[in-house]
């Protein structure tokens, strides 16, 4: 018999988490106008609202904290760093960021003007953001595949190169500063790209002279899938994957908070001096000088080791059996979730979990809202709240998938609150028949609402 996976870890730290009652619940999530994110974290039991920042450091990463440097220029914890990057992604210039939104606001304030247009798959929501803030315009170039829930292809985060060459061809260079390759793909599930799709993009653009941005959050897990499911990587190790993947990149964006494993930070990662130097300019406006950029050494330092850490395959295998592990639980009773499962996140489809209630009552943000009231889990609406309105028109942008979204934290829970968590939605699923309303918004920003948005029962 083959043995079960297990953590490659043991627990030296806890901390008390707390159950509370229904009509707690029902009062905090009324009190917070039906926003998830404003609920206080201690009327949380089980927190899925993201994998981001949210990890256990190691005790190695917490030894690392006390060795800190934080002089203000060239900190030992600055080279640490670099060294780093260096030896794990290859590439030899950076800059330090306090987290992956501020290394693309300072990369785009020097790469994307207004007019332009950035194709990739499925632009993260700040990815996004920073790019139309610049009047600019993202085209997602996903395969279509990536849109159907149960088609269990390998690799749902790759570029269509049809659509890609389409946007290529049919625009001057001038208007296009990069292609980017998100990895794995969050949006469309944490959905991984093949390196044989990574590979042809970079050729693609290539030809074209422009230039590859990975953005890079998950690039480990990334990785780990292509070890599995990309027969000629079978044998690679994921440092030597993650070098590859990374070879076929002319910079990348980092939210270190993903597969680095710290709670906050980021990084760029460039190859071009020129292109270094012009974003050190903003990177002092906007985050500190360029040895710090936002970060204190301590962290610095306990990035630098999660970076080693975050790209072990025993960690890596662990931390993405324990999603798999919730998925075929819920995939077992029915419950419609994204397959094949993602790497950080399991992803249900909310129209079909819940078909009585209207597209225009926010379904999957119903979903996220019910499970809370029922069980004390956080989860995070991927749907019509988080898609936003149309720059121009400011219509509700409906995308294809409305998914409610169960992120596990790095290293953070046990199996019993996997159990629990699966426990909770069977019995909702049970239930479903009986939610036919939603909410309507009461107030929302005019972008990214999704974070302060307020709601109202229907
Ligand atoms: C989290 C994330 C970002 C933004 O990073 P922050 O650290 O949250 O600012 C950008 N792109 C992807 C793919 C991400 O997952």
């Amino acid at each position: 018999m083959k043995l079960p996976f297990a953590e490659p870890y043991r627990i030296k730290m806890v901390e008390t988490i707390k159950k509370s009652t229904k009509e707690d619940r029902i009062k905090w999530i009324t009190e917070a106008k039906f926003n998830l994110f404003k609920l206080k974290s201690e009327q949380v039991f089980i927190d899925l609202l993201t994998d981001s920042g949210t990890g256990a450091m190691s005790d190695k990463q917490w030894s690392e904290i006390m060795l800190g440097d934080e002089s203000y220029a060239g900190a030992s914890s600055y080279y640490k760093m670099k060294d780093a990057i260096q030896d794990i992604t290859g590439f030899e210039h950076f800059l330090p960021t306090h987290q992956g939104r501020a290394a693309e606001n300072v990369l785009f304030s020097v790469l994307i003007k207004q007019g332009d247009i950035v194709p990739g798959n499925s632009h993260f929501d700040t990815t996004k953001g920073h790019i139309e803030y610049r009047k600019a315009h993202a085209v997602d170039c996903t395969i279509d595949e990536a849109f159907e829930t149960t088609n269990p292809h390998p690799f749902k985060g790759n570029i269509d190169l049809n659509k890609l060459e389409k946007v290529l061809s049919e625009n001057p260079k001038e208007k296009i500063p990069a292609v980017i390759v998100t990895v794995t793909c969050n949006t469309s599930g944490g959905q991984p790209v093949s390196l044989e799709n990574i590979k042809a993009v970079k050729k693609m653009a290539d030809s074209y002279g422009i230039p590859v941005l990975f953005d890079s959050a998950r690039f480990a897990e990334n990785a780990y899938f292509i070890k599995l499911r990309e027969k000629a990587y079978a044998d690679k190790s994921i440092r030597e994957i993650v070098s590859e993947m990374f070879a076929h990149a002319d910079m990348m964006t980092m939210s270190s908070k993903k597969d680095a494993i710290v709670n906050m930070g980021g990084f760029i990662g460039f190859r071009d001096e020129e292109l270094f130097r012009r974003c050190s300019v903003f990177n002092i406006v906007f985050e500190g000088y360029i040895t710090y950029g936002g970060m204190s050494g301590r962290d610095m330092n306990a990035l630098a080791q999660g970076l080693y850490e975050g790209t072990e395959f025993d960690y890596l295998e662990s931390r993405i059996k324990q999603v798999e592990y919730l998925g075929q639980k819920l995939n077992e009773n029915g419950i419609p979730i994204q397959l094949p499962i993602g790497g950080h996140a399991i992803f249900i489809d909310a129209l079909q979990f819940l078909p009585h209630v209207p597209r225009e009552q926010f379904v999957a943000q119903t979903l996220g809202i019910e499970l809370y009231v029922e069980s004390g889990i956080r989860g995070v609406e991927i749907g019509t709240l988080l898609a936003d309105r149309d720059p121009i028109t400011r219509e509700n942008r409906y995308p294809k998938l409305e998914l409610l979204r169960l992120a596990i934290p790095r290293r953070v829970y046990t199996q019993n609150h996997i159990d629990y968590t699966a426990a909770a939605l069977i019995q909702l699923f049970q239930k479903r028949e009986a939610y036919k309303t939603g909410y309507s918004i009461k107030y929302e920003a005019p972008i990214m609402r999704h974070f302060t948005v307020e709601l109202e029962k229907i």
